[in-house]
Formats: C-alpha cells, structure tokens, sequence
C-alpha cells in the first residue's frame, strides 16, 4: 500500500528509453502512472522512492512492522529520534530543497531558453519538427547541430547547466518540440478538413459527442498520426480543443457570458439548430473563422517545461559525468544514497562517497523492495496453509518480482561503481594490467544484464520522488516460480456496466469461466470524496463571488485558499483511488487468467469508447483513461509472466452488447433472470432464439472473444454500416 501512496500521479509519460539507438516515433500516450510502454519492444515498470534529506531517519512503519526493540531500553534515543522527526516534520529539509529547487530551476530555465529560441521562427519550428519525426536517434545529436541550441557557443547556456546535464536538456526539449509540432500537424489538418467541409463544421458544433466519423477522417487524413487507439484519442483531443475556440469565438463576438463550458456548449448548440434566428449569421462566422485560420495560421502558443522534473534518460552510459550517483549506505540496512551534481553557481555540499567533490547534493531513499518481497513471501505463506493456492501463487510471484527488481538496482549501482573504478585506474600510471582487465569484464557483464533505466527526478510541493524504470522481467521469474506451464483458453474482457470489468474464459471445450471484477469498497470510497468535494467547490465557488461583488481585485482570504487546497488535495486522492482501482482490476484480470490458462486475452478497444448510456445514474463509469491504462498493466504484467506481447488484443465491440453469444442473434436488455420484456440498460440480456438469459456483461465479454474470429461476429461490420455506432 504504501507504495501506491507514493506513486506519482499526474506526471506525463514519457518513454525510458534503452539502447542509443532507438527508431524515435511522434508519441500521443497521454496515460498517466507507473506503466509506459516505450518502444514495441520494451516496457518498463516504474517504481517510486521518495528521496529523504541525508540526516533524516527514513520511517519504516509498514504494517507489522515494530519499532527496533533495542531502542526501547534506551529512552534518550527515543526522544532524539522523536525530536529530529518533531523539528522538520518534512521529508526534505528546507535547504536542500532550496538547492534542489534551483537546480531544476536552472534545467527548466535551460529549457524554456532553447525553446524560445526554436519558436521565434515558425519556420524553424516546422523544420525541426519534421526532422525530428523523421530523425532515428536520440533528440539531442540532431539538435546539438544548431548553433544557438549547442553547449560550445553559448555562454548563457553554460550558466545554468554543465556539459552533460545540457544533454538532457536538449532530449527535453526535442520530446516537447516533436509532440507539440505533432500535435499542430493534427491540427492544421482537422482545419483543411473543415474548411472543405462545412456540414463537418456544423456537425462537430452541433453534436454533443464529438462526431467519431470526423475524428477517423481528421486522423487517417494527417500523415503524421498513427492508426491506432491513441491516435484516435489525440485527435479526438485536438477537435475538442478546435470546438472549444470556436465556441468561445461565437459567444465573445455575440457577447454572450457563461463561465461554465458544458452550458457554453449548450448555448452553442441551441443557437446553430434549424430554426435559429442567428443561424445563417453564425454559419457565416464559424466558416470564415476557420478560412482564416487556414489561410493565416492558426494562433498556436509556444509549449514551455512547467514542472519541476529533471530526466535523466538522455543518459545511457554509466559515467560520473551523467550527474547522479549512487552510493549504498553501510550503517542502515537497504538505505540508498543518490548524490546530484549541482550546476555552476549553486552551492553544494561535500560529501565523502561522492564523486561530484563541493558540488554535490545528497538525499537518501530506503529501497522497500527487499521488504516488500519478504512480505509477500510471508503472506503467501499463510495462503497456502489456508489452502489458497492462487492467491500463493500471485504473491510468490510478485515476491520474486520484487526481489528481481531488487538485484536490477544493486546492478545498477555495481555498474556505475565499477565503470567509475575502470576509468580511474586507466588513468593512473602502472596500475596491474590484469586488474584492468578483470574490471573491464565486470563492466561488460553488468552492462550486459543491466535492465534498469536511468532514473527521473520530480518535485511537487516539498515532496521529492525518484522514478526509476525497470524491465519486465520477461519469464526469467515466473519459470523459476511456476515451471512450465501449458496455455490454451481465450478471454474476453468487457467494460462492465456494474463492475468495472466483466471477464470470461472460454476454455478448449466450450465452457466457459466469467468474473466480474468489483472493487466496490474503493469506488465507495471515490463516491464519498467526489461528493464532499462538489459541496466545497459549491460554498468556495459562492464565497468567491460574494467576495469579488464587495472586494474586486483583493486577494482571497486565508479561509478561502485553504478550501482551494482542500479541493486540489480531494482530487488528487480521486486520482490516486482510480489508479489503485486500475490496478486492482489489473491485476484481478491476469491472476484469473493465469488460473484458467489462458493463452490470448481480448479487450474492447478504445477506439469507440463513450460512457454507457444511461451510465451516469450508476455509481462509477471506467474513463478511457483508465480502460487503457488497465490493458497496460495486463499487458505488462502478462509479459512478465513470460506470455507473448500479442497475447493481449485489442478489438473493436460493436455490436458486441446486442448480441448473442450462442446464436449470432440480435437480443434484448432486460431487468433481471427472468424477465423477456426489454429494458433499455437493463442488467441482464435475453436472446429470443435461444431462450436463454444472460448477464450482460458476461454475454459481451464472450462475444469480444471471437470478434476477431471471423466477418460475420460482431464489431467486424464495421466499415459495411459506419452509422450505426451510435447505436452501441
Ligand atoms: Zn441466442
């Protein structure tokens, strides 16, 4: 649990990347959390630490856990510790995050600068976007080339950041530059598109969703998008952006004011219908608003580095040079040293394990994953004696998981330490050749099992978190932990109306397994805070206005800002309740489908993903969101379980809820198991032919099985009949 607390949640992912040379495609994966998929080829599992000042004691209350006994006796102890904990009450001392905030102020600084440089000239932004969509290398060898971007001619540069750190500069700067031009080629041809095309204009005003057809059209016409899921959604994000200029647009020039945007969108709506009066008035606005911007631009604004985060995945080598280090702390057991080198300029501290001399900052982070392993092995454990062979088998599973990731870090800092030791040895006069020889074999085997990325840093409030990215262990852990195994069944999972996630296995003889995956506690749990949280933005809301009718202009009082952080804290705990749901089902859906043996696994994709009819009466709807974040985690965790990366699909579920999984019929919703009247929503399907109930979910999470079986099973028809998906 602790761990998920933890966890970083709004981050951006981006992709670690190994290897130097890796093909860099335009990315649009949006998803947020501890799961990214880099290339095809790898993913990688990132795992948090939170970074402590040096002298701090890291706590180590996980549950079960009591406090060292030998302190007990020894009262002076007990209350320095308490004192030290009393004095800060913070994981990071106000120095160090003073120093660790001008440190990333430098980077981000460091960034916005190239940035700058590169979008005062929108032709340089165009030339350099192309060549970096095109480019197979990392961001930086090609935007080292520029002269105003390079390290060697620029003074201004070599204030804020020193030679190597400047590497990751230009990575950064590179990943913005290509998703933002990315994004602006998705653009300008959603534009071309409308302009050619007013009834599309129309259409994408008026509908309340934005019209799927258009999205597909924008999409495949855009060179640079990809035909897939996420390309979908980016451009389905672009044409709502596109929608809300325009609205805004209609409502200023009618000088219309509406602060809330789902009533803008209403107005919008009512003013362009049939028998309008401004209709006609408002087509032609609309029309030459988008003519202009085709003709002259559209009015983009440049991207800018907001956060304080500092990547060090621009870094493949393990030299000193790369600006973190290391050490493992010999008094506290599992406790680790990170040491950053401080750009010039800023004052560091000296250290003796660290190699950066006076420049150095120090924190410290317990690695929980050794202790985490031998809890899990403790309750698996207790599993078996209980007879609960699965729930062993998971968690000795994830224990060895742990453990792998464990030996990946040691492996990590024994690289950088014998890399560090080879270079200096090479450089004295007379050393052993023999010794160097066998050092150079040590590298190279590290290197050779090194499956670790390099590490990213990120700073929010006072909290400072290490990310460090580890590779699936690939099947190395589950045949030590398992054996060989035999797979032969298919599972389909649907988005479930009442559960999350309804999943059924159908095994080589027909029958069949279902799950529905329920994590009511936690979505109670989500309901409750979503409620407290509209209440204070309602009272927040009204005592801001009351406040800006007497005092206009005055800051806020002290009350009302505190509520505002209240409201910022509510969400971010709903996020974090989303997350740990994503996970649970996740995980629910592999385990069942490692019970079942189950060789390829199904999901509806997200290519048409809408919230359920009638879905906002029901307690909790799956955002797309967090859907592709849930075939993520099954996707990686399935992979570590030695199972092929194509042994997760996607597919599309039209149809998929109306029909019939026996006969290929259309059938009805009904109330419950025994009713034949229809009811739209309803919990359970009943298909006249066969006579038979189903429940719903089941029933279209066995269709999703054989969707891609053959033409005439659901969701395949998509291109005879396009108009029929709103039906689904
Ligand atoms: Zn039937």
């Amino acid at each position: 649990m602790s761990r998920i607390r933890m966890m970083k949640q709004d981050i951006q992912c981006q992709s670690w990347k190994q290897g130097q040379r890796v093909k860099s495609k335009p990315k649009h994966n949006s998803m947020t959390g501890k799961y990214s998929m880099s290339s095809s080829r790898t993913s990688y599992l990132v795992e948090s630490f939170s970074l402590n000042s040096e002298e701090r004691i890291v706590s180590r209350t996980e549950k079960g856990r009591k406090p060292d006994p030998s302190y007990k006796s020894c009262i002076k102890v007990i209350s320095d510790l308490s004192s030290i904990v009393k004095e800060t009450g913070k994981k990071v001392k106000d120095v160090d995050l003073e120093t660790l905030t001008l440190h990333f102020g430098n980077y981000v600084q460091a960034v916005n600068m190239l940035l700058s440089r590169i979008y005062s000239s929108p032709k340089r932004v165009e030339q350099l976007g192309k060549g970096l969509a095109e480019y197979t290398g990392r961001a930086y060898t090609l935007l080292r080339r520029e002269k105003d971007l390079c390290y060697e001619h620029n003074e201004d540069i070599k204030e804020l950041v020193f030679e190597r750190l400047h590497r990751n500069v230009l990575e950064q700067t590179g990943r913005m530059l290509l998703a933002d031009w990315t994004r602006r080629r998705l653009f300008i041809t959603a534009l071309k598109v409308l302009n050619e095309s007013p009834e599309d204009t129309l259409a994408l005003l008026r509908r309340k969703r934005i019209p799927p057809f258009l999205i597909r059209k924008v999409r495949d016409f855009c060179e640079s998008t990809k035909n897939n899921g996420s390309g979908y959604h980016y451009t389905m994000g672009v044409l709502r952006q596109l929608r809300l200029t325009i609205d805004r647009h209609i409502l200023d020039t009618l000088d219309i004011k509406i602060g809330w945007r789902a009533r803008q969108r209403k107005k919008v709506t009512l003013l362009l219908k049939d028998n309008s009066a401004l209709y006609d008035r408002l087509v032609d606005m609309v029309t030459k608003l988008v003519k202009q911007w085709v003709q002259k631009g559209y009015p983009f604004t440049a991207p800018q580095l907001r956060n304080h985060s500092l990547d060090f995945s621009a870094s493949t080598e393990n030299s000193i040079g790369q600006g973190y280090w290391f050490t493992q702390d010999s008094e506290r057991e599992n406790e680790i040293l990170l040491h950053l080198k401080i750009p010039p300029g800023i004052d560091g501290k000296r250290h003796d394990d660290s190699p950066f001399k006076e420049r150095t900052l120090t924190f410290r982070f317990l690695d929980w994953l050794p202790s985490a392993a031998i809890s899990d092995r403790r309750k698996a454990e207790n599993a078996k004696e209980n007879g609960e062979i699965h729930q062993d088998e998971s968690l000795t599973f994830r224990a060895a998981k742990f453990e792998d990731m464990h030996n990946q870090l040691m492996n990590t800092i024994q690289f950088q330490h014998t890399a560090h030791r080879l270079t200096k040895m090479k450089q004295r006069k007379g050393t052993d050749p023999e010794e160097i020889v066998r050092l150079q074999e040590q590298v190279k085997q590290s290197k050779v099992s090194r499956r670790s990325a390099p590490p990213r840093l990120l700073l929010r409030g006072h909290r400072v978190t290490l990310q460090i990215p580890f590779l699936s262990p690939n099947g190395s852990v589950s045949s030590e932990v398992f054996g060989e195994r035999e797979y032969t069944a298919k599972a389909g999972a649907d988005r479930g109306l009442r559960a999350p996630v309804a999943l059924s296995v159908e095994k080589e003889d027909e029958t069949f397994e279902d799950l529905l995956i329920t994590v009511g506690h936690l979505v109670k749990k989500r309901e409750r805070i979503k409620e407290f949280v509209s209440a204070l933005i309602s009272e927040v809301t009204l005592k801001k206005n009351n406040w800006d009718k007497k005092r206009s202009g005055q800051s806020y009082p002290t009350q009302i800002l505190r509520q505002d952080r209240q409201i910022a804290a509510s969400w971010r705990k709903i996020r974090r309740l989303d997350l740990e749901i994503a996970r649970q089902v996740a995980s629910s859906t592999v385990w069942f489908c490692e019970e079942h043996r189950v060789k390829k696994l199904f999901f509806e994709d997200l290519r048409s993903f809408q919230a359920h009819a009638g879905s906002r009466d029901l307690a909790y709807n799956l955002s797309s969101n967090l859907w592709g974040k849930i075939i993520d985690t099954v996707r990686y965790m399935r992979e570590s379980l030695s199972h092929s990366k194509y042994s997760v699909w996607t597919v599309n579920p039209r149809y998929t809820s109306q029909t019939c999984h026996q006969c290929g019929e259309r059938g009805i919703r009904v109330q419950d198991e025994t009713s034949t009247t229809e009811r739209k929503g309803g919990e359970y399907f009943y298909c006249e032919k066969c006579e038979e109930h189903f429940h719903a979910d089941i029933n279209a999470a066995r269709n999703i099985i054989h969707v891609q079986d053959s033409s005439a099973a659901p969701g395949r028809t998509k291109d005879s009949c396009p108009s029929l998906s709103t039906l689904q």
